[in-house]
């Protein structure tokens, strides 16, 4: 079976939250997508329960687009420790730390449910299971620790 970087991580030498560049891709014209590790909780010793999950996914999908060019996903990790962030072209892990300290100062202070995009039975697969009063707590915990740009040493943006 194909070797996949992210399972090659040691989960206890890292200390979240951070941002990781976990690879850069190049197509077959030279276009480049980068995949980032967005830690959020420290991994086997908190995860994001589901519905505060989901609702932060729903959230990032428009905050980080509004934040930072050329994002196409972020999606959770299964483990609900954090998510992937998929980019055409590089960021360097600074700015791509900036912005989710941005996005998650804006949905723990600022975002209503009004503001939360597809949660309707239309428009999102579980959409019973949201709460933005856990994103909210999940984002201020995260906040007081700090967004590290680096994931072995903490080097938390401002
Ligand atoms: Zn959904």
């Amino acid at each position: 079976m194909a070797k996949v970087e992210s399972f090659t991580l040691d989960h206890t030498k890292v200390k979240a939250p951070y941002v990781r560049l976990i690879t850069v891709e190049k197509g077959q014209k030279g276009d480049e997508i980068s995949n980032y590790d967005l830690r959020l909780v420290q991994p086997n010793v908190n995860a994001i329960p589901t519905a505060g999950l989901h609702t932060i996914e729903h959230l990032l999908a428009g905050l980080l687009r509004d934040r930072l060019d050329g994002v196409i996903d972020c999606s959770p990790f299964g483990c609900r420790t954090g998510f992937h962030l998929i980019t055409w072209g590089r960021h360097s892990t600074t700015e791509v730390a900036k912005a989710l300290k941005s996005s998650l100062e804006e949905i723990a202070y600022h975002t209503e449910w009004k503001d939360v995009q597809g949660t309707t039975i239309e428009s999102c697969g579980n959409y019973r299971d949201h709460s933005l009063f856990s994103a909210k707590e999940w984002s201020k915990k995260i906040l007081s620790e700090g967004i590290s740009d680096d994931p072995f040493k903490r080097n938390v943006v401002d």
